[in-house]
């Protein structure tokens, strides 16, 4: 095996406020090229990660890898992809909701399994992760990383069978969500779990599968979109072609519903639907509940522009694009010396006063977890003229937090749990704020109430968590970036 690895300095969140992506996968098997079409999958992915990255390559004997902290082009270059032959491949996007940012939990995550080496990339977060680290730590295992997903080969080692039949027993002793692509020097395999909370879909480029956390890696590769992998499958691509496996009980599905309102791009299509399209139908959906007397509807870009769009056109109100985004900011800047006004406000999203002036506007959003971020961008529309400012958000509110693979992982995280929605509408700063019922924001999906997750709105959990569940739970004896060996990293744990 070939490893190379750069560790960067963590970057800050591109979206202050925002709940973050939480990982993206891609695999391919069967292309010349391999490692280039992963690199492209992964930037199409990048929305779904932005800490760390990593591609791993099999050319049927040898298996090469490199991972590095940051964006896909920052990590990746045209001479390291050379370094990368082979004709399968898988790659890997993070943004962790469990374990710290730092290298060593950077994926694709790379071991030895009985002599051939072996790949895994995971989307998701298995809920009973601490309690199996916890019974295999006592029976003598060593954890490399802080990750849940190094719970899967650790158990996959204690199982005897050949490398389908080790996943297989492994998969059926965790719960939570995962879609995951693996790799050993000669065969791609992609499974996800029997709720099929995270997405994962199939195609086909010039007689090459590829699977993707979402249909818009499938495009930028010209790849055709063949179908979703299904809950509860795994797929091993190999020179015998596909083959598709069920061995779990069939359950009810629990799609996570967030993925159509936020954390999906637009132009993907996932759970048999496009997402723009969703989208617009949970604004127009917002304009029916919540009919409003304004000059124009605005989104603050790029969150709630698709929903936007849908009231617009459901209402007759005129669409404006009432604030405007600096695309050339980037994930860090210089604060200015002296004290100016909203300065990290205004450096990103600066308000277009001609449009604004004595307007009485209708604000549509996908969302608001802590609420602080869209105070200051309400605040600014006022500054900027606006009469009146109403907030429509495109979901109900996010009361409860998410186990199953986003980061809002506590209600402390989230305004709707402790704040009735008159106070909410009073902190932001609103002449009126309102939601989407939990029954138009299903309906506009064109799918089953029975078919989502809807946990972090309802607090029912479809999969049970262990009691003292957290992101950083194995965090106790790992240093954080730049701490001498030896201290642990209290300062992370939650
Ligand atoms: S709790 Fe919410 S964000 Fe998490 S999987 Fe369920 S619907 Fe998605």
């Amino acid at each position: 095996m070939i490893i190379t690895a750069n560790q960067k300095p963590q970057t800050e969140n591109p979206a202050p406020g925002r709940p973050r992506e939480h990982c993206g996968i891609f695999g391919i098997y069967g292309h010349p090229e391999a490692a280039r079409l992963t690199y492209f999958g992964l930037y199409a992915l990048q929305h779904r990660g932005q800490e760390s990255c990593g591609i791993v390559t099999g050319d049927g004997c040898r298996v090469r890898q490199h991972r590095g902290m940051g964006l896909v082009p920052e990590v990746f270059s045209q001479p390291l992809l050379e370094q990368l032959p082979g004709h399968l491949a898988i790659g890997h996007v993070r943004y962790s909701t469990t374990g710290s940012t730092m290298l060593i939990n950077a994926q694709p995550f790379v071991v030895q399994h009985r002599g051939h080496m072996l790949a895994i990339g995971h989307n998701g977060t298995l809920t009973n992760a601490r309690e199996i680290r916890s019974r295999l730590e006592e029976a003598g295992s060593i954890f490399q990383s802080t990750m849940d997903t190094e719970i899967i080969v650790h158990l996959m080692a204690r199982h005897q069978g050949d490398l389908l039949e080790s996943l297989i027993a492994a998969l059926k002793e965790v719960r939570g969500s995962y879609s995951l692509v693996l790799l050993t020097a000669d065969q791609v395999i992609a499974a996800r779990d029997p709720r099929g909370f995270r997405p994962l879909s199939l195609g086909q480029v010039n007689g090459s599968w590829v699977v993707a956390s979402e249909t818009c890696a499938l495009d930028l590769v010209q790849a055709d979109f063949w179908r979703d992998v299904e809950p509860g499958e795994i797929i091993v691509l190999d020179a015998h072609g596909l083959h598709s496996h069920k061995p779990f009980e069939p359950v009810a599905p629990n799609f996570c519903i967030f993925e159509y309102i936020y954390f999906a791009r637009p132009d993907s299509h996932l759970f048999g639907q496009s997402v723009y399209l969703v989208r617009k139908r949970l604004g127009a959906a917002l304009a029916r509940e919540h009919p409003l007397k304004a000059d124009l509807v605005m989104p603050f870009p790029d969150s709630g522009t698709y929903a936007a769009l849908g009231y617009a056109a459901a209402s007759g109100l005129p669409f404006e694009m009432a604030v405007i985004r600096n695309h050339y900011v980037g994930r860090t800047f210089i604060q200015p010396s002296q004290v100016m006004r909203d300065f990290s406000v205004k450096v990103k999203l600066n308000p277009v006063r001609e449009i604004l002036k004595g307007k009485r506007v209708v604000v549509v959003e996908d969302s608001i977890i802590r609420g602080t971020t869209t105070r200051s961008r309400i605040k600014a529309l006022r500054d900027a003229g606006a009469k009146e400012v109403s907030l429509l958000v495109s979901c109900p509110p996010h009361r409860f937090p998410c186990f199953y693979g986003i980061d809002f992982s506590s209600k402390g995280e989230l305004i709707a749990s402790q704040q009735e929605v008159n106070q909410i509408r009073d902190f932001l700063g609103l002449d009126y704020l309102g939601y989407l019922s939990t029954e138009a924001m299903v309906e506009a999906t064109h799918l089953d109430n029975q078919d989502f997750c809807l946990a972090c709105f309802s607090g029912n959990y479809p999969v049970p968590l262990e009691s003292d569940f957290s992101k950083l739970c194995f965090e106790e004896d790992i240093c954080a970036p730049g701490q001498p060996e030896g201290i642990p990293a209290t300062c992370e744990r939650k």
